[in-house]
């Protein structure tokens, strides 16, 4: 049995050498097992891909590919599936985060007959407050909205067979979100959880504002609630406006019409054209997801890597 290790690589020169020698010691440690460690280097500005190289001349477990620029962690994912031959799969960061020790735990489950073995980190220590706050409120909006049921704190720390991986190649959408297909296409699934590791060398590639766009992203990606939304808000908007008018009509007819109310209208004019141009936006979201997909670009192009070309 060959188990692929993949992991996305964005300028991560600091924290490689420590997640090779921790790699190392775990492949060392699990028998049984034949490996091959993938790493995907996304674009990096700083010298992780030279580090790559090295690391495949010195130890033929370690092979890199490299993309033409950054693609992001999600096409990074889906080259690593593709480029990945083994009878398992993981995705692990290479920062450590996702300890690299839980795999052993990991695979007895997978022996033990479950389809995938999740992660979730069950404390945010040493993440900024505002951060977990939204992070925590995307799940509960996220598994109301959608299908996939995705858990607080879920990693994309995961080990997957080959039968899941293959599901996950054939959707080769381009607005990827992998928390939401590994929920979406079920399977038998074991989650573990254990405490936040803090990066063991380099900084956060994510910015608040990156991770806000990604989660709109994910929502628009797994559910069509937000156009319903609209289309209520429409039509509740309507039913308001209709009773409204019955009571001015008659009002004026009784009473006569003093010109009176100017700041009123004004408030109705700005509320509704703010609703209309929430909801177009909105709709905006989803017409930008469909073009795209209309598109059919490669989800990533490789500038070069060490493994034959599939
Ligand atoms: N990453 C990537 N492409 C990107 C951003 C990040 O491949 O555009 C990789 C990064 O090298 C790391 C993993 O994704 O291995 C997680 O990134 P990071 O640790 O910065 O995210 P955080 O753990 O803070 O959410
Ligand atoms: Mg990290």
């Amino acid at each position: 049995m060959l188990i692929s290790i993949i992991v996305p690589c964005y300028n991560e020169y600091s924290s490689l050498p420590y997640f090779r020698e921790e790699i190392l010691k775990v492949m060392e440690l699990i028998e049984g097992y034949e490996f091959e460690c993938i790493f995907v280097d996304d674009g990096s500005k700083d010298k992780t891909l030279d580090l790559l190289k090295e690391y495949h001349e010195k130890n033929e477990v370690f092979q890199y590919i490299s993309f033409a620029r950054n693609f992001g962690k999600e096409s990074a994912i889906y080259a690593g599936l593709k480029y990945a031959n083994g009878d398992l799969v993981v995705i692990m960061d290479a920062d450590l985060q996702d300890p690299p020790s839980l795999l052993q735990e990991m695979i007895t489950y997978i022996e033990d007959g479950y389809d995938s073995v999740a992660t979730r980190r069950v404390s945010r220590k040493g993440e900024p407050l505002i951060r977990s706050f939204f992070a925590r409120m995307f799940y509960k909006i996220m598994n109301k909205i959608s299908d996939c049921d995705i858990v607080d704190g879920a990693r994309d720390f995961r080990l997957m067979t080959r039968k899941m991986v293959n599901v996950i190649l054939s959707m080769n959408e381009v607005n990827r979100f992998s928390k939401g297909i590994f929920g979406w296409i079920g399977f038998k699934t074991k989650w573990i959880e254990y405490e936040n590791v803090e990066r063991v060398a380099g900084e956060t590639k994510w910015s608040f504002w990156k991770l806000f766009k990604y989660s709109l992203e994910g929502i628009v990606a797994f559910s069509v609630i937000p156009l319903q939304v609209a289309s209520l808000l429409g039509l509740f908007i309507s039913l308001v406006s209709f009773i409204f008018i019955i009571i001015i009509v008659t009002r004026t007819m009784i009473y006569g019409d003093p010109v009176s109310g100017w700041p009123s209208t004004i408030c109705i004019i700005m509320m509704m054209g703010g609703i209309q141009l929430l909801c177009i936006g909105i709709l905006g979201q989803y017409m930008s997801k469909v073009y795209l997909e209309t598109k059919n670009r490669p989800i990533f192009i490789e500038k070069e890597s060490s493994i034959d070309d599939i």
